[in-house]
């Protein structure tokens, strides 16, 4: 931002907006040395490099707005202000060159748009404590203020609340273990696997955690991830479904949000590399013998919802290519045949129950 500033790319309008933007240079300086160490030397670095006039400063005062709101062309751009919040009404996602602010709600004429730069299905007091770690910042959205009414672990029930020590205990490692799958450490994915579903069956072991509750979503997520750098494909697609079946209706309740629409791709992708079964035989994959499955079908009727909702969603461009791709893939596989995919609406729904079974079968088990 500093060298489009010297090269003069943005108008004043842009820059006066982005000037009006908090700084929090001076909390930054008293309450963490390290962060003002990084943004001081990098200053240094920004101004050798451009070689603009600009006072060191002055590019720490960007820094710490860039702290602040993460980009802030965000704020710098002709559009309406936008406010960080765990209750957003908008995602906001790079796409190349191009940021894309999306409403995943309707939002009216002359309303706030609000969005997320944090993942806003954590708990409340994993959300503040990373907004005022990493963006200075007390956030005082409703979804804040009915969560900080309702005890913690409220959702469990009250026959769990007695072992509440035993329960914490499991939740703070899976909390470390998720931080250990964040880090760039290379992992061995088939223990980092071993590891996420003896936490995730520990804590709906001991404390009957629903899946749709934090941080069992995230363990998903990072077990669905591991099984599949392991090649594991017949586990990580039980748990793509469990997901998709389960879990994201009620985590993220619209159909078209960004992230369900992810998953609902990784889903598809998924079925068809269990299509592609060395053996031409997805059921050996699956670990089973009495459910046959057309795997390839299943992703069919996942992209052709995915498409059928492509103006809607609240994707990016290259996200809607990459689902074309898919699905322009997966119907050359049905070329040739009797019937299309189209018509073959019973089988569809007779692979849905065998899902049904497996994700039903695999809860069972306790992941
Ligand atoms: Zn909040």
């Amino acid at each position: 931002m500093i060298v489009r500033t010297a090269h003069k790319k943005y108008t004043n309008g842009e820059l006066e907006l982005f000037s009006q933007l908090e700084t929090h240079i001076s909390e930054i300086r008293d309450q963490s040395p390290e962060q003002w160490e990084r943004i001081a030397l990098s200053s240094k670095a920004v101004k050798a490099y451009s070689g603009t006039d600009m006072k060191e400063e002055t590019i720490s005062a960007f820094g710490a707005k860039v702290s602040k709101t993460s980009q802030p062309e965000l704020s710098a751009s002709p559009c309406p202000k936008l406010l960080l919040t765990c209750n957003y009404n908008a995602a906001v996602t790079f796409d190349s060159d191009n940021l894309y602010i999306k409403a995943i709600r309707p939002i009216q004429k002359g309303d706030q748009i609000f969005i997320s730069y944090i993942d806003a299905t954590n708990p409340v007091k994993l959300r503040r404590s990373e907004l005022r770690e990493r963006y200075y910042f007390d956030c005082h959205c409703a979804k804040c203020a009915k969560d900080l009414t309702e005890p913690e672990h409220s959702f469990l029930g009250p026959e769990t609340q007695d072992d509440l020590s035993a329960l914490e205990g499991a939740e703070i490692e899976a909390y470390e273990l998720l931080n250990e799958c964040s880090s760039a450490v290379e992992t061995d994915p088939k223990k980092t696997a071993k590891r996420l579903r003896s936490s995730i069956k520990f804590l709906r072991k001991v404390g009957a955690w629903p899946v749709t509750e934090q941080p069992l979503v995230s363990l998903r997520d990072e077990l669905i991830a591991s099984l599949l750098a392991d090649q594991d494909i017949g586990s990580g697609f039980v748990q793509a479904a469990v997901r998709y079946l389960r879990v994201d209706p009620v985590v993220y309740g619209d159909e078209r949000h960004p992230v369900r629409q992810l998953h609902a791709y990784a889903l598809a992708r998924v079925a068809v590399s269990l299509d592609c079964g060395e053996d031409g035989d997805s059921t050996g994959l699956l670990g089973l013998v009495d459910v046959r499955m057309e795997p390839v079908l299943l992703a069919w009727s996942v992209l052709s919802r995915l498409v059928e909702l492509e103006d809607e969603a609240c994707t990016v461009p290259s996200f809607k290519t990459m689902v074309r791709w898919l699905f322009d893939d997966v119907n050359e596989r049905f070329k040739g045949d009797k019937k299309k995919p189209e018509d073959r609406g019973d089988d569809i729904r007779r692979e849905w129950e065998k899902i049904e079974l497996l994700v039903d079968r695999a809860l069972e088990k306790g992941y």
